[in-house]
């Protein structure tokens, strides 16, 4: 049913989640695995130690890409614990929700995996604004990990 799902992933513990729940129907059905990770400003105090003293500085475009990098490293390592090898590794600049839902259509995705949440810390409200974005714009099935 499923031949090509596509993660969105930012680093949280929502999207650890949402990898392993997209990593269990990859297997089930035999599907690819790809991830989409778009590094947003706020991603390099998370992955990258050195920054947490900075943050006031803005980091630099080659330290986010780096950034993006690490988390594609990320992903692909905890992909493989999970007895899956990942088929494609997106990682693009820009809105998130814009590029995961693009990288969606180039690939012919039939699935999208995401968390509920992300790395916002407004616990209020049911589903970040990704999330909320992907499923109003994706043209297949999305699914919300909780
Ligand atoms: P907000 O960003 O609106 O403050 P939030 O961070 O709690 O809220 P989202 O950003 O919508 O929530 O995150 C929900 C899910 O969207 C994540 O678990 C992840 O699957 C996906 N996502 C969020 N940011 C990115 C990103 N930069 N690249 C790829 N996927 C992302
Ligand atoms: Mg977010």
């Amino acid at each position: 049913m499923f031949t090509k799902i596509l993660l969105a992933y930012d680093g949280s513990d929502h999207a650890k989640r949402a990898l392993s729940t997209a990593a269990a129907v990859a297997k089930a059905f035999g599907a690819e695995l790809h991830l989409s990770h778009a590094p947003q400003i706020e991603t390099p105090p998370i992955v990258v130690g050195s920054f947490v003293g900075a943050l006031d500085i803005p980091p630099t475009d080659e330290q986010v890409a780096e950034a993006g990098e690490h988390i594609a490293n990320e992903v692909a390592g905890l992909a493989e614990g999970l007895g899956v090898s990942l088929a494609g590794r997106h990682v693009g600049r820009g809105d998130a929700a814009t590029y995961t839902l693009k990288v969606a259509d180039e690939i012919g995705a039939d699935l999208i995996v995401m968390g509920r949440r992300g790395l916002g810390a407004f616990g209020a409200l049911a589903l970040g604004s990704v999330s909320q974005d992907i499923a109003h714009g994706a043209k297949c099935a999305c699914m919300t990990v909780v």
